[in-house]
């Protein structure tokens, strides 16, 4: 079975383009929403996020909505703690797919990570 892992020299989840998240009204509170607002960069990427390594700058500080974690799951899609790793699974693979393509080797990369058989 596939297992959720985040992998690293990724960061697709750190391209928080308001425009390629329509629902985001949906699943954050108006003051997460500013919160999350706050964090985009003219280009789309989180002013977070440092382009060079692919790496968050404030990773032990970052937001609960940037967590893959139960209770974040929980609380943003009301996913239980048992549909967390194939959820969690289907958001990386179309976030790295809408940012570094289908056929990219970030996706390969993650699939390898998992233990999706392409
Ligand atoms: S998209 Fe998934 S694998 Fe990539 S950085 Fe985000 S959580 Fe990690
Ligand atoms: S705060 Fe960190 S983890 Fe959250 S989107 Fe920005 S760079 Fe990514």
């Amino acid at each position: 079975m596939a297992t959720w892992k985040c992998v690293k020299q990724c960061g697709a989840c750190c391209h928080l383009d308001p425009s390629e998240r329509p629902d985001l009204e949906d699943y954050l509170s108006s003051e997460d929403l500013e919160r999350y607002l706050s964090l985009v960069g003219e280009d789309g990427w989180c002013i977070n996020y440092d382009q060079s390594n692919r790496e968050c700058r404030i990773y032990a500080d970052r937001p609960w909505f940037c967590r893959v974690e139960a209770t974040t799951f929980k609380a943003l899609y009301g996913i239980e703690a048992k549909e967390l790793n194939e959820f969690a699974i289907d958001c990386c693979e179309q976030q790295i797919e809408g940012v570094y393509g289908t056929g990219s080797e970030e996706l390969e990369h993650f699939f390898n990570a998992v233990g999706i058989e392409e």
